[in-house]
């Protein structure tokens, strides 16, 4: 049986701390002679706690009070934010992250200051292989390429920036990225501990441009694919929604995923547009399915030509030219990883015809 912890939880207090105490007692063997522990964190991009957008600094604080009652280890933070990595020092302000690690004095570190280690077909950060455990703080969040982003997802941030756009461009389906991203935590399975923050969560055009939510979701499990489908279900998605549960299915049925206590909770998020599935008959499908798109489209009044989203179009299909920054609708993929990382608001989602009609 995979184990997932839960708790009701409405503001960023001490019993975040309480939760943890309990789930890392209950997993007290994973810090059996452990050196040094990687914190990590959702720092996507610059936003606020209150957006929901990265790992809320209270929420990292409590579990931060609780890990030193546990283990002597020493404790260090890093992520990697895409794209945005070189505006690290700014996400680690707005965020109020970088201040919670000052003031309990643990170390932050760019994933990209560590060398990157290749193995079993997977390119990440040598900071994963140089810690004895990995505390993934991940954030409850929609997506617009894998439906959710949660506990397995937040392993995505191990890989060194825009080496990202590098799974982008071998993997432009949702679902194979799921699949892929699923591979990817496969390689710290074993040496992880999850906890997700779904206090505030993140509905509609996540992981970025969608809205804040209350949720009060708080989730704990060693195993990060019974986390990722226990919630999943809770939400009242099926459970291929989020893609990274697809291969974790194949791994863990949902008859073995044991919820600690058995809660109910009556939420929903508001499911991103390009993430809602089309169930269409064949004949229709065969005719309609390339005129059912969504495409980024740049608001040029909002553009500050910062150009992060061309460092993150792995289809080449941003161009920048006479101070203008264009996307050619024909050459994009809809992977929108460009709408995730411009944080201008510059990067609105333009449903088709087609799309609207039969996608609800
Ligand atoms: S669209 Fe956004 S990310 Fe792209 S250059 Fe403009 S402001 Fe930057
Ligand atoms: S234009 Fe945006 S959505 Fe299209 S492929 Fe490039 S990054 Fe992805």
């Amino acid at each position: 049986m995979a184990e997932v912890y839960l708790e009701k939880i409405y503001e960023y207090s001490s019993d975040i701390e309480y939760f943890a105490d309990n789930f890392f007692s209950r997993n007290s063997e994973k810090f059996n002679d452990c050196e040094k522990i990687l914190l990590k964190p959702n720092l996507l991009q610059s936003a606020p706690p209150e957006k929901g957008v990265t790992t809320h600094p209270e929420f990292l604080r409590f579990v931060i009070k609780s890990l030193k009652k546990h283990t002597d280890a020493k404790l260090l933070l890093a992520d990697s934010p895409g794209a945005n990595f070189e505006n690290f020092g700014k996400i680690l302000e707005t965020s109020g992250i970088g201040q919670v690690c000052d003031e309990e004095n643990i170390g932050i570190y760019r994933v990209e200051s560590f060398p990157p280690v290749e193995k079993n077909g997977f390119v990440y950060s040598g900071i994963a292989d140089e810690v004895d455990l990995i505390i993934n703080l991940a954030k409850l969040k929609t997506h617009s390429l894998t439906g959710l982003t949660m506990c397995v997802k937040n392993f995505f941030g191990l890989i060194p920036g825009t080496s990202k756009v590098g799974y982008h461009r071998r993997y432009p389906d949702g679902s194979d990225l799921g699949s892929a991203v699923y591979g990817l935590y496969k390689q710290f399975a074993g040496k992880s501990l999850n906890l997700l923050d779904g206090i505030i969560a993140h509905e509609g055009e996540g992981p970025s441009r969608g809205k804040p939510v209350m949720a009060g979701v708080l989730a704990a499990g060693a195993d990060a694919g019974a986390v990722d489908i226990a919630i999943t279900k809770i939400l009242g998605f099926e459970s291929e929604f989020c893609t990274t549960n697809i291969e974790a299915l194949k791994d863990l049925s949902e008859s073995k995923i044991k919820l600690i206590p058995e809660l109910k909770f009556n939420i929903t998020l508001k499911k991103p547009v390009a993430a809602r599935r089309v169930h269409l008959p064949n004949f229709i499908k065969k005719y309609a399915a390339e005129k059912i798109y969504v495409k980024p489209e740049i608001i040029q009044e909002k553009c500050i030509k910062c150009l992060l989203c061309l460092k993150s179009c792995y289809a080449d299909a941003i161009t920048f030219d006479s101070g203008v920054v264009e996307i050619n609708k024909d050459a994009c993929k809809e992977c929108f990883c460009c709408h995730e990382v411009c944080e201008s608001d510059a990067i609105k989602l333009k449903r088709s015809i087609m799309h609207r009609i039969f996608v609800r």
